[in-house]
């Protein structure tokens, strides 16, 4: 049978088998709401219908710009549940670059959280959003909205603000975290509340979009850290077949036992596509709110006996430290699996959750352009009775490719061979890697002319097709005309017992035109020398490898989405180590 591969397939088997499964999210005043997925997909056919009767068709762009909360995972299932495009705009960016997003997007319809209406008033003069739903701090989110059940919403602007709202039933205009959010949006309509629009709204009337899988359900936008950044739209098709190989045993193994908390912001690259993945087996979902911090996160894994989690690196090293600065003080019992990606894990903090608590990191490698799991480091079974050195080893690689992706690297000299020593150029291939960016004309470089995406980043295979990053392009030390790996040195630096976090950068160099230099963070109350670290380091390093310095921070710049911001160290240190 031709069937489609939809997210409304997906959720007609929510409904239908997993209804009773929960939801779980933490409010901005910190306390915890409960839904069954039935009470979500109510709310979702609600949503649905009500963003159609405000005008929204197939293909049309709804922007969120949101904490994760069951809000937000509702706007994940109605936008592309009736055809249209869920945009998850990223609340960290300058709202220049938001402005740029939503206005290369063409976003008409934004779901904002109210704490981030601050920020959204910056954007809104400059982009031509028609209708701006606030989710409220005050709202009353009960198990199943009634009409009956009133919103408690803040002082409700006058009529004088509400031009348009006859035409949407259920609107009224809330004020925002400042007066200026008061105004109306930028077409002139009133900022409508959800709860109320909701509450309005008849999940009777939900009509399911049904459309080819080839369309696209969401988009993200790159990190533009060279150039602009870029649209990427991903299909029903691409989200649903990313969904079933994240659930495979040799994947993640998703199931209806599990409970997952994803830590990454569900504006990263669909917060790794775990909310669609779940939806598909019936796992529970918890989420954060916006409370991201490391005590906050411990807190839910064990209240909500979680049972999978995700985030990048810069996370769990937070974790770590407060798990030894209160330990016995969370029961982390249920916890199977970290997953770790976005940048690399050291191997240090790898080994620490495992011997210490027990839990097994899953390193994750992936992108923006690949929905974005590329490969996972699943222990292969010739390894699991292996010493504990060797399994670390392992799972400090970023792993072998999901089935369907398929990859290679390329050097000067063409295609290297899978030796687990010779550098290249990552390329991929597969049914959930993008094709073409969003809105840009023309060929682009990074596409090859054979249908491989350059991922840009450095790496080496082995024969087993087990991948290890070397480094992004950008990020590699180019030093006498040989690559050195900023990735390996940083990762083996926070293996160090003072060193709390490190990252290596490429400084200019008369000679060799560049060399490594150190960044690094000591834990609290521990000193090291850069000589001591030095000594630590060359065992393991060719000698031309090791840092011409090592430089002590307070802190290492954090990118938009939790990683070390490499950009902002050249910058900070470029003067300094500039050679004439
Ligand atoms: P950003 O550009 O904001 O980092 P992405 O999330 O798309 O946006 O980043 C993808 C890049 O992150 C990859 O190209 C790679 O360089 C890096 N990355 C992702 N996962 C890993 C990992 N497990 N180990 C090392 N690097 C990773």
């Amino acid at each position: 049978m031709d069937y489609q591969l939809s997210i409304p397939a997906v959720l007609r088997r929510t409904e239908t088998l997993f209804g009773h499964k929960t939801v779980v999210s933490r409010r901005p005043d910190r306390t915890i709401v409960r839904h069954t997925y039935r009470d979500i997909l109510e709310r979702v056919k609600r949503l649905g219908t009500a963003l159609r009767q405000l005008g929204v068709r197939p293909g049309d762009r709804v922007a969120t710009l949101a904490w994760a909360s069951h809000q937000h995972l509702e706007a994940y299932y109605a936008i592309p549940s009736i055809g249209a495009v869920l945009h998850t705009l990223n609340l960290r960016l300058h709202h220049d670059d938001l402005t740029y997003i939503v206005n290369d997007a063409g976003d008409r319809v934004l779901i904002v959280d109210e704490s981030l209406l601050e920020l959204w008033d910056r954007v809104r003069p400059h982009v031509n959003v028609e209708h701006v739903i606030v989710t409220s701090r005050t709202s009353i989110v009960g198990p199943s909205v009634g009409p009956s059940v009133g919103p408690i919403v803040g002082p409700i602007v006058g009529p004088s603000f509400s031009s348009g709202a006859s035409a949407v039933p259920g609107a009224s205009a809330v004020s925002g975290a400042s007066d200026a959010s008061a105004v109306p949006g930028a077409a002139g309509n009133p900022l409508i509340d959800y709860e109320q629009l909701l509450a309005a709204s008849d999940p009777a009337g939900f009509v399911e979009w049904e459309g080819d899988e080839h369309q696209a359900a969401a988009m993200c936008y790159t990190s533009g850290t060279t150039g602009r950044p870029k649209g990427v739209l991903y299909s029903h098709r691409a989200i649903v077949l990313h969904s079933l190989a994240q659930g495979l045993r040799d994947s993640l193994a998703l199931a209806e036992d599990d409970t997952v908390l994803p830590i990454v912001p569900m504006f990263h690259v669909n917060a790794w596509g775990l909310p669609f993945t779940c939806a598909m087996f019936g796992s529970n979902q918890v989420f954060a709110g916006p409370f991201m911090d490391a005590k906050s996160v411990l807190e839910l894994l064990a209240s909500e006996r979680v049972t999978l989690t995700g985030g990048v690196p810069t996370v769990w090293l937070g974790v770590l430290q407060e798990l030894e600065k209160n330990p016995g003080a969370y029961d982390l019992g249920r916890l199977r699996a970290i997953v770790v990606g976005g940048s690399a894990a050291p191997p240090a903090l790898i080994r620490a959750f495992k011997e210490r608590y027990g839990i097994d990191f899953v390193h994750a490698w992936g992108m923006t352009e690949m929905s974005p799991l590329g490969t996972l480091g699943i222990l292969p079974a010739s390894l699991r009775n292996a010493p504990i050195e060797e399994q670390i080893r392992y799972r400090s690689k970023q792993g072998t490719p999901l089935p369907f992706v398929e990859i290679r690297a390329r050097a000067e000299h063409g295609i290297v061979p899978w030796d687990g020593q010779t550098m290249g150029e990552l390329e991929v291939r597969g049914p959930w890697v993008a094709s073409q960016y969003y809105n840009v004309p023309g060929a682009d470089e990074r596409f090859t002319g054979d249908g491989w995406f350059k991922t840009g980043d450095i790496v080496t295979i082995e024969q087993s097709g087990c991948i290890e990053l070397a480094d992004r392009s950008k990020d590699l030390v180019k030093s006498g005309g040989e690559w050195i790996s900023s990735v390996a040195l940083e990762t083996a630096l926070m293996g160090h017992p003072a060193v709390a976090e490190a990252a290596v950068i490429a400084v200019p160099h008369p000679k060799w035109d560049e060399r490594p230099l150190a960044v690094v963070v000591l834990k609290a109350e521990q000193v090291a020398t850069p000589e001591e670290l030095l000594a630590f380091l060359a065992p393991n390093f060719a000698k031309w490898w090791l840092p011409d310095a090592i430089e002590f921070a307070f802190e290492i710049p954090r990118t938009s989405v939790g990683k070390f911001k490499k950009s902002a160290l050249r910058e900070q240190f470029r003067d300094r180590y500039q050679t004439s």
